[in-house]
């Protein structure tokens, strides 16, 4: 089997209404995917995560590695695209589109052996995941307050478990809205928060201190990612988990996170990291660190899907009889990319997503979608 043809769409979608966290405004999403076709006609999708028009040039720049090779050789030739990029993108957005490419060998791979990913990656250790709602960002509403908790009361409506709430306004304001929120949902939702690297640890440690009595399952990104030692300080100091890494690239980006006992849970960007092929990596790493690995997802279903596959194949830590169930990120922001791209329709039940029993990612695109959303027509 060889690769014959690598298509990028960047597909674009304008947000109906923007939104906002502690860094900027979202008013479009913009996102990257990719096609790999083989000369017996099985291909594969695979997304980046990261700015779409960038990821697409790297992916450009990638081609000629993987044009005429075997697809199912797929871990020699991730080797070879970090080989060609390491003396000038040793951690940066060429590693999303090696990401992206990555993904797409794996579907490739599990369609023509006939497996689902994660039984290629080593086996399900479970066959259901519970999804957490990501949402609940900012806006210039003069009644936010109010809108984050119908917000939050919806999602306890859709039968969410948990949710993850933005903070990183202001510490009184970010106070207000733990308070509010906690209240409307009551004791039995888990409610995590994201600064997204807003905060000194100083303003770290006083948030999190003001908000450790409403019962918050983790506060991630609360400094900047560059600051290793500041988030082993901050888990010293307040008893709510520490999360991080989004921001972080492969292994060894991830070694200092472990190292220097920055974080209770690691969030790994599957779609910019290195993609399936290095997140299983990272994964036996944290193993060794004792540290939960709970990827990050933003983005559309081929993303989604990657990541229910990945962590599916994630050891329980540690192995007991009843092991806890555990999270994928759900993003319930506006993103009509996300909810029309990929079939089937990913389904909650009861509080839960199964994990796709179907060759390869368990996705196709919907050709219309992708016409819809494509910037080139
Ligand atoms: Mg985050």
């Amino acid at each position: 089997m060889k690769v014959i043809k690598i298509e990028t769409h960047v597909l674009s979608n304008p947000l109906d209404q923007s939104f906002f966290f502690s860094q900027w405004a979202y008013d479009e999403r913009r996102i990257c995917i990719v096609k790999i076709t083989t000369d017996e006609g099985v291909y594969g999708w695979g997304e980046g995560y990261g700015p779409a028009d960038i990821i697409q040039q790297g992916i450009v720049l990638l081609e000629p590695i993987l044009i005429g090779k075997n697809p199912l050789e797929n871990e020699s030739l991730w080797f070879e695209m970090y080989r060609k990029t390491l003396d000038f993108a040793r951690r940066s957005v060429l590693f999303a589109a090696i990401s992206a490419i990555d993904i797409a060998l794996w579907d490739i791979k599990g369609k023509a052996l006939n497996l689902p990913v994660s039984t290629l990656l080593g086996g399900q250790h479970r066959k259901k995941v519970v999804p957490y709602a990501t949402g609940l960002y900012f806006s210039h509403s003069k009644t936010l307050v109010d809108d984050l908790v119908s917000e939050a009361k919806e999602y306890v409506a859709q039968g969410f478990k948990a949710m993850k709430m933005k903070v990183g306004l202001s510490i009184e304001d970010d106070i207000r809205h733990v308070k509010n929120i906690r209240a409307a949902i009551g004791p039995d939702i888990k409610l995590m928060v994201d600064s997204n690297h807003a905060y000194s640890l100083r303003e770290a440690l006083e948030l999190a201190r003001k908000i450790e009595p409403y019962d918050i399952s983790w506060f991630e990104e609360p400094v900047s990612p560059e600051f290793y030692d500041q988030y082993a300080q901050l888990r010293q100091k307040t008893s709510i988990p520490i999360a991080g890494g989004e921001c972080e690239y492969l292994r060894y980006g991830f070694l200092q996170l472990f190292q220097n006992k920055s974080v209770d849970i690691a969030q790994i960007e599957i779609c910019a990291s290195g993609g399936l092929t290095e997140a299983k990596r990272i994964g036996s790493l944290a193993s060794t660190f004792g540290v939960e690995v709970i990827p990050h997802v933003w983005g559309t279903g081929i993303g989604f899907h990657a990541a229910l596959h990945f962590i599916a194949n994630i050891e329980p830590l540690p192995g007991r009889l009843f092991p806890p169930d555990i999270y994928i990120e759900y993003d319930r922001t506006e993103n009509a990319i996300r909810d029309r791209l990929t079939l089937p329709v990913v389904q909650m039940e009861a509080g839960y997503i199964d994990i796709p029993q179907t060759p390869g990612l368990g996705i196709d695109i919907d050709p219309e979608a992708l016409k819809e959303f494509s910037t080139v027509s």
